[in-house]
């Protein structure tokens, strides 16, 4: 069931959103060669405990970290690990925080170092596919419309949508109905009201779209081992334009935390 949300609602919503976007920002800037995942992950922990916010994944269904780190080749859910970042290496981010009873949930790719141009390409088309799913989240169209819009956005690259994992609604929970594909029919799926608070999510692979699970039973990895990127961002559904409610800012536009 789909929990529309109040003004009240979206309040503590928005403070979420700030924080997590906030948090990613913190975490960008300590990316570097030679840094490991785990350290970012620790990082993360303390920067959101300082802001009065608890890590939404921390026991999520069991995830043992703050943040789902992925490299390269992995696609989401990567354990934080004593990995040491490479240059050339990307970084799939994706952090959550809980706080006065709501979540924040935002992911970001950075690059670590100089990358290569097809990598970056990646990263960009992929960023902007989560912009032309945005562009949809409107009150009257279908969840269908996010998907095929991000789909045919980065099939035009030749590079493909994971099928297996997808977007969803968030609220009082980390995942609420509706899910959110990053793939699909325009018109079709349930339909977009206003107080629908959705998080859009591309997971996209420069080769196919294949994935498998690791013995961690966690980290998913494109199967043909070419590299995966994800962008996430969290969007209120309004009559009018949507409300993006968390935030590349900080990350891109060196704001002050
Ligand atoms: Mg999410
Ligand atoms: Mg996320």
């Amino acid at each position: 069931m789909v929990k529309l949300k109040t003004e009240e609602d979206l309040v503590y919503m928005r403070e979420n959103a700030i924080l997590v976007s906030k948090t990613l920002a913190y975490v960008g800037k300590l990316i570097a060669p030679g840094v490991t995942t785990l350290a970012l992950n620790d990082a993360a922990e303390k920067f959101i405990r300082d802001n009065g916010a608890e890590p939404g994944f921390l026991g999520y269904g069991g995830f043992p970290y703050t943040l789902c780190i992925s490299v390269n080749d992995q696609v989401v859910h990567g354990f934080p690990s004593g990995y040491a970042l490479k240059e050339g290496d990307i970084v799939s981010v994706d952090c959550g925080t809980k706080m006065k009873g709501f979540n924040g949930d935002s992911a970001y790719t950075f690059p670590v170092g100089n990358i290569s141009e097809d990598t970056r390409k990646l990263l960009d088309v992929t960023k902007q596919s989560l912009y032309k799913g945005i562009e949809k989240a409107v009150a009257g169209n279908r969840i269908g419309d996010i998907g095929h819009a991000i789909q045919q956005y980065v099939e035009g690259y030749g590079y493909s949508v994971v099928r297996e994992m997808v977007g969803h609604g968030i609220g009082r929970s980390l995942h609420e109905a509706p899910e959110v594909p990053n793939y699909g029919a325009a018109g079709h799926g349930k339909k977009l009201l206003p107080g629908m608070v959705i998080c859009i999510e591309p997971m996209i692979n420069a080769g196919k779209k294949d994935i498998y699970l690791d013995d961690n039973d966690w980290t998913v990895s494109t199967r043909d081992g070419s590299n995966s990127a994800h962008f996430e961002l969290t969007v209120h559904i309004t009559e009018g334009a949507p409300e993006v409610l968390s935030t590349f800012e900080f990350i891109e536009n060196d704001i002050k935390l």
